[in-house]
């Protein structure tokens, strides 16, 4: 991968002062610690990253040099260190910023300094649970929905890391000497007892802030609402949940994001109803239509088509449109429309309708057949029944 240039790295100008490129590092290397972005790989090559600018531009030679010629005049070991892992950037950092900005970014040396001062302790935040509805038509051809969420955003007066200074300026808790614990022994008739509970000053991290931020109260988060764009494929059903990394509440005091999940909710169509992934639908057609036979228009999930009725047809046959259903989540393939057919029976008539339809009813084909279907058995049941009959 090509190596970026180290101003944009740092997002400073070329005639950035000193100390410009100190505040935007220090900014930088807030958001991404590793203590606030744990087993984000992502968050440690960026870590990395500005940390190697970080070197080259606040060293005057170097930085002229880079000027010059680019990473080309740049070399390695010598000029920044070409960092592998976490704790490589660690041992280094005391080396190269002389502790003093290394403590002012971490409240304290870490793994290199016998005297372990608290740090920065982040907790996780909680993940947010959505239900989304959609519809068939959303569902058939998937979708992409902007959420409003209401959610704990990280403080933007102090970067999220509840501290006024932006600094982490965090000291031992001194309710319960950073265990994050009280330990209460009461005496009774029994016997004595031990009664743990979370430390009440710290709630549990050990750690308080010297000089807490006054818009969060310390919390590195505050409420707010969000907008979350989530892509929907096609195909998916009720139920079925959608993880979306790091959308979640923030983090207190600069902890990492919990997720938003989002559960997808099939609304109710108002004419299809599914059935896995094929779609039935009940179209109702005139008796001459079941008798004649026609085209009628049906709706389908994307828009109406025509169907051929045959002559002849009778209610409850089911009609099947292929390809005309819902389409196979993470497949190509998509189910059918089913049309069961039902014959529409008027329940007013008019006069001249009754004339007509009297006039029907003694014409020879109309009334239903009774005795054909009995005369023509020669089924099982046929020869059962007239094994029977007397
Ligand atoms: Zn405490
Ligand atoms: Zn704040």
């Amino acid at each position: 991968m090509a190596k970026r240039d180290y101003y944009d790295v740092l997002g400073v100008s070329r005639s950035a002062t000193l100390d410009e490129i100190k505040s935007a590092y220090r900014k930088l290397a807030m958001q991404y610690h590793p203590d606030r972005n744990p087993g984000n790989k992502e968050a440690e090559e960026k870590f990395k990253e500005i940390t190697e600018a970080y070197e080259v531009l606040s060293d005057e030679e170097k930085r002229r040099r880079y000027d010059q010629f680019g990473h080309a005049g740049m070399r390695a070991g010598q000029d920044f260190h070409q960092y592998t892992s976490m704790d490589d950037i660690f041992s280094a950092f005391g080396d190269i910023f002389g502790g003093s900005l290394f403590e002012e970014l971490f409240g304290g040396g870490r793994r290199r300094s016998a005297q372990r001062s608290p740090r920065p302790q982040g907790e996780r935040g909680a993940d947010l649970h959505i239900r989304l509805p959609l519809s068939l038509e959303e569902i058939a051809n998937g979708t992409e929905k902007t959420l409003k969420v209401k959610r704990y955003l990280p403080c933007s007066t102090c970067s999220g890391t509840g501290s006024r200074s932006g600094t982490g300026g965090y000291a031992t808790c001194p309710t319960c000497n950073g265990s994050g614990q009280i330990s209460q022994v009461s005496r009774s008739m029994f016997g004595q007892f031990v009664n743990i509970t979370t430390c009440p000053t710290c709630s549990g991290t050990g750690t308080i802030l010297r000089d807490p931020c006054p818009t969060c109260n310390g919390e590195g988060r505050t409420m707010g609402e969000d907008t979350v764009r989530v892509a929907i494929p096609a195909g998916i059903y009720e139920g079925m949940e959608f993880r979306l990394r790091g959308k979640g509440h923030a983090g207190r005091r600069g902890g990492p994001p919990g997720d938003l999940i989002v559960e997808i909710e099939e609304k109710e169509h108002p004419y299809f109803r599914r059935d896995g992934n094929d779609v039935v639908y009940n179209l109702v057609i005139s008796f001459p239509d079941a008798v004649l036979g026609g085209e009628v228009e049906v709706p389908t999930l994307d828009g109406t088509a025509l169907l051929t009725i045959k002559p002849g047809t009778q209610p409850g046959t089911v009609l099947r449109m292929r390809g005309k259903g819902l389409p196979v989540y993470n497949s190509t393939e998509r189910g059918d429309q089913l049309v069961v057919v039902n014959v529409y029976v008027p329940t007013k008539v008019n006069g001249h309708e009754r004339d007509l339809l009297r006039q029907l009813a003694e014409s020879e084909n109309i009334a239903p057949k009774k005795r054909r279907k009995e005369n023509k058995d020669t089924g099982f049941f046929g020869k059962f029944r007239s094994s029977f009959s007397f």
